[in-house]
Order: C-alpha cells, then sequence, then structure tokens
C-alpha cells in the first residue's frame, strides 16, 4: 500500500536530522510547496482554535507601549502597567512625557525589568514628540521598519507588532512561540534566528495584514495553550504532521 505524503515527508525530515544532528544556525528544512504548506497549517489552526483577529489593544499608541512592555512578559503584566498608567493620567505620549522617570518605573513595575522598559518607553514618546504616529505611519513599510529599529528599546519583533497591528501594514511577526513550533513540525532546524524565521512566512504568503494579523495570533494561542513547553500533542490537530510527535510515538511503542 503506498505511504501518504505526509509520511513520506516525516521520513525525509528524520533521515536528514540524523544525518546533520550538529546544526547551530536555523535553516529551513522542508522548502518544496511552502505556500499551500503554510495555508494548509493555517487552516488547521483555525480549526482548532476558530477564528481570533485579535490584539488586545484598542490604539495605535496602545498596541505600540503593549509592544514594548510585552518583552520578556505576560499580557497580563502588561494590562496591570496599563491600569497603572491610566489610573495616574499617564496615558498618552504628552502625560507620559510629563511624568518623571522613577514615577514611570514605579507605574511599570508589574511588567517586569521596568527600569529598562521605563527607559524604552521614555524613548518611544521623545521620539513621537517629533515624529507623531499618523506621519511616521504616511511611510513605506521599509522606511517605517527602520525608523522604528533606530528607537532605543525596539527590537525587530517589537517593530513588527507595531507595523502589523498599530499600522496594519502587512509584516509578519515571530516570535519564541513560532521558533518552537515550527522547530517541532520539522520545517526547520536550528537556534531562533528572528529575521529567517520571519522570512519563511514573508516569501510565501500574499502580503495581507488580515491573514497575518489573524495567522500571528493562531500560532500564538497553540502555543500557548497546546504546543506548549511540555506539548499537550493529543490535543493537538496538527499532531499527524509533526515530527516530534512522530519521533516521541516510536520512542514509546515497543
Ligand atoms: S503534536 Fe505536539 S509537538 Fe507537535 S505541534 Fe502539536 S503539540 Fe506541538
Amino acid at each position: 500500500m503506498e505511504r501518504p505524503a505526509i509520511e513520506n515527508e516525516i521520513i525525509l525530515i528524520l533521515t536528514q536530522k540524523r544525518n546533520d544532528d550538529r546544526i547551530q544556525f536555523m535553516r529551513i528544512v522542508c522548502q518544496e510547496n511552502l505556500n499551500e504548506k503554510l495555508f494548509a497549517l493555517y487552516e488547521q489552526l483555525r480549526l482548532q482554535h476558530g477564528a481570533l483577529m485579535w490584539w488586545p489593544a484598542e490604539t495605535p499608541f496602545e498596541v505600540a507601549l503593549g509592544g514594548i512592555l510585552t518583552q520578556a512578559t505576560s499580557w497580563r503584566n502588561v494590562e496591570k502597567a496599563f491600569e497603572n498608567l491610566k489610573t495616574a493620567g499617564a496615558w498618552t505620549p504628552a502625560q507620559i512625557r510629563a511624568t518623571s522617570q522613577s514615577e514611570l518605573e514605579k507605574l511599570l513595575r508589574p511588567s517586569r525589568y521596568y527600569r529598562a522598559k521605563a527607559k524604552k518607553v521614555r524613548a518611544f514618546v521623545e521620539h513621537l514628540a517629533k515624529r507623531p504616529m499618523h506621519v511616521m505611519f504616511e511611510q513605506t513599510i521599509s522606511e517605517l521598519r527602520e525608523e522604528l529599529l533606530s528607537i532605543y528599546g525596539i527590537g525587530p519583533e517589537t517593530a513588527d507588532t507595531i507595523l502589523l497591528y498599530a499600522a496594519e501594514k502587512p509584516s509578519f511577526v515571530v516570535d519564541a512561540y513560532t521558533h518552537r513550533l515550527f522547530s517541532r513540525l520539522g520545517w526547520i532546524e536550528g537556534n531562533y534566528h528572528y529575521a529567517k524565521l520571519r522570512h519563511l512566512f514573508m516569501e510565501n504568503l500574499p502580503h495581507d495584514v488580515q491573514l497575518f494579523n489573524e495567522y500571528h495570533a493562531l500560532i500564538v494561542r497553540h502555543g500557548a495553550r497546546i504546543c506548549q513547553k511540555t506539548p499537550k500533542c493529543e490535543e493537538c490537530s496538527l499532531r499527524h504532521a509533526c515530527v516530534y510527535y512522530t519521533e516521541d510515538l516510536r520512542r514509546r511503542t515497543p
């Protein structure tokens, strides 16, 4: 009987992995039909989690602030910091500029690394005094990305979050959840490399804001609820196309 295509692919990936166990730099393992595969995966995730259409913030400034504050912490902690800022009347760029640094640190304390984050937020609102968001957002994606990356405290993930969720420009956001999921599925190997991982989506999907928004949201949801540090494979709709699951099953099968 002929073996299903997905099984053949997993066997090929496992063979490649055995032949090349020492890979450190991230590389994409399956190169063929990535567009189709990405869409199939997207549909599977949507079937499992439903439509999300998500970013839990209301204004472009709130999105950007959330993007800075959520670095290395949960959204729940960001919300606590948001509440502090709102209660203290430090909620707009001008209000934050008028807040002393020690007060800002105190308000941001729930978001962890609050001293560093207070500096980053300060740098961002100072930048906005010269270049308001609506002016910045008139630029092309690459110009805006470059400008965002030039601001202290804004790295690629935060820049792409602002581009996608605040400026509504099609810039795919990847993160540690994306790396873990795609590594386990067997699509990539090696250490996390933001630019290479983002490239996988940017090169193989149509540049569509709604699609990018939803796809990233689904990956985050899947990583937070199913493909956790200790994965809940039995609850995962992707398990029959997952290298990690297949290897684990083989190990457990006598
Ligand atoms: S089968 Fe397990 S390891 Fe694979 S994607 Fe699902 S939860 Fe993650």
